[in-house]
């Protein structure tokens, strides 16, 4: 029993593995990850399927923890290649689909249904899928049992015992595989370094409701993640106990409402709705808006607000916008951004920060406790986190009792291996990070590292020629910058670099180099040495240089 990590260790995002038994695999999760700003103009990024792709005949499924995007947002760039059957719970797939129509490939994949505590026949396993309460409706964490152990995989989770839905986390069935013994565990490390236990979902209810009670007459505007389901049920419950209408912004938000609906996870009379371009005719007292865009999306329902390019809705005085949300790492700054645009548009702004309107749902340390201590695994391996996250995993499974030879810090593109109760590294696999942009698709990352260097230090171009038979430079050597600054020491600088590189072409002209190409690969050189181990600055340089 080998288990190969394409993603998600070392990093929050673009969840993917694959467990492998008698040359079978089965694919856990296919997730993207979004791009840190100084990776400019990339879009998304995906985990490097090359080592899944070359194995393709031998994936026999792909099976879903929950429906959020860091594990199901690669799915429509695997499936193309990969066509195999997709297992999760209805809401799961249902997100999953509704992604994979917009890329116009839903129609020829076959989705399986599964119910909780629900044990298929999946490839060389059989695969248990166990409720856990997380920021998702519908979330499982899997018992994996295999020829080499049963292996639990938490997904993510937090252990809400006051679910909105009722819906808790089996941990009965947790400690009763416990009792069977577990080989391996595998467990979401988000929140690892946080101390205590996540806050229920419900608490956030009463938040909300508190912040309604206390602005009868002010339009409220209450942005959260559109798969948030229980979050928008809560929402819409303290609205509705106002008298206020619901108006819906955001396309996702409304697919996600109607889909929620659809299976029963959403209870709301559609008579409760208003269209958005009937905002303006009610006092802002009537109206509640749940939007898109807490995360500070510049193309979301929130940002296009903050700016005012809402057509139907101008946010001002009488409004309060409410974020029911927390940044993701990287996020912060187009967060804070769209907090200051609405409040120069006049809205009061509350944030987790300012009130308890948002909880996580990924598990602390009491709850990784105790699913260390209902579980007991023999061998554990942290999962889905930051570095720093997975090490302060791996250290509270060590306060547990468990010894360091049974528990193994992976990586992306680690492989290891499950046999004798045991677990041991097996090698590793291709697993860099693979960029999306727009419609190009898939890049490698040299044209990202030269942008980076553009944004950080400019270009310089040089242009010289030269005369093949006589063997000398028939111009000056001509150098001339985009990006720099117009500062005294810049412009010589730039005329040193002219001089540095008109030596080192009559350098090579002297030693007989006449070939263009190599003329070129010298200037360019020169100019890199000097501008990065005397000024270190990265530069991108342009050489033409012309023979004759
Ligand atoms: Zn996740
Ligand atoms: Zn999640």
């Amino acid at each position: 029993m080998r288990i190969t990590f394409l993603g998600g260790l070392g990093e929050i995002g673009r969840n993917c593995m694959a467990l492998e038994q008698d040359g079978r695999i089965v694919i856990v999760d296919a997730g993207l990850m979004f791009p840190e700003p100084e990776m400019y103009g990339v879009d998304l990024i995906l985990p490097d399927f090359t080592w899944l792709l070359e194995r393709r005949d031998r994936v026999d499924a792909i099976v879903l923890t929950h429906g959020h995007e860091d594990h199901t947002g690669a799915l429509r760039y695997l499936v193309g290649n990969v066509n195999v059957p997709i297992y999760g719970s209805a809401l799961t797939l249902g997100f999953a689909r509704h992604r994979l129509s917009e890329a116009r490939l839903a129609r020829e994949l076959s989705f399986i249904e599964v119910a909780d505590g629900e044990r298929r026949r999946i490839g060389p396993f059989d695969v248990e899928f166990i409720p856990v309460t997380h920021s998702v409706p519908s979330a499982h964490a899997l018992a994996i049992h295999s020829a080499a152990g049963i292996i639990v995989h938490s997904g993510d989770f937090k252990f809400d015992l006051m679910p909105i839905d009722g819906r808790r986390s089996d941990l009965s069935r947790l400690a009763a595989l416990g009792d069977e013994g577990v080989v391996l565990l595998l467990a979401d490390s988000t929140n690892a370094e946080e101390p205590g236990f996540t806050p229920s979902e419900s608490s956030v209810g009463a938040a909300l409701r508190r912040v309604f009670l206390e602005r009868p007459e002010r339009r409220m505007v209450v942005a959260c993640f559109a798969s948030h389901i229980h979050r928008v049920q809560q929402i819409i419950d303290v609205a509705l106990e106002q008298g206020r209408r619901i108006a819906l912004m955001g396309r996702s938000m409304e697919a996600n409402v109607k889909l929620a609906r659809k299976l029963n996870l959403l209870h709301v009379d559609s008579a409760h709705f208003i269209d958005v371009e009937n905002i303006v005719r009610y006092q802002p007292g009537e109206v509640c808006v749940v939007c898109t865009g807490s995360q500070g999306e510049p193309l979301a329902a929130l940002a296009k607000l903050s700016r005012g390019d809402q057509r139907f809705m101008k946010v001002a005085d009488e409004d309060t916008v409410v974020l029911s949300s927390h940044p993701i790492p990287g996020n912060e700054w187009s967060v804070g951004r769209v907090i200051d645009d609405l409040h120069r548009a006049g809205a009061e702004v509350i944030h987790s920060g300012v009130e308890p309107v948002h909880a996580s749902g990924h598990a602390r340390q009491g709850e990784l406790r105790t699913l260390q201590q209902l579980v007991r695994p023999a061998n554990f391996v942290p999962i889905h986190g930051e570095y720093r996250h997975m090490v302060h995993h791996r250290n509270l499974a060590h306060s547990m009792g468990l010894t360091p030879r049974h528990t193994l810090l992976c990586e992306d593109g680690d492989q290891i291996e499950v046999s004798g109760g045991a677990i041991r590294r097996a090698g590793e696999v291709p697993a860099g990070l693979h960029y999306i942009v727009g419609e190009a698709g898939e890049i490698d990352d040299r044209p990202i590292e030269e942008r980076r260097m553009l944004a950080e230090h400019g270009a310089v171009q040089v242009s010289a020629g030269v005369d093949a038979q006589r063997g000398v430079l028939v111009s000056p050597v001509r150098v001339s910058a985009r990006g720099w600054f117009d500062t005294e020491s810049d412009r010589k600088l730039l005329a040193a670099l002219g001089e540095e590189i008109r030596e080192a072409l009559e350098k090579g002209l002297e030693a007989g180099e006449r070939d263009e190409a190599a003329l070129n690969k010298l200037a360019q050189r020169a100019a890199g040495r000097m501008l990065g181990q005397r000024f270190r600055r990265q530069s991108v340089v342009l050489c033409a240089i012309a023979v004759f």
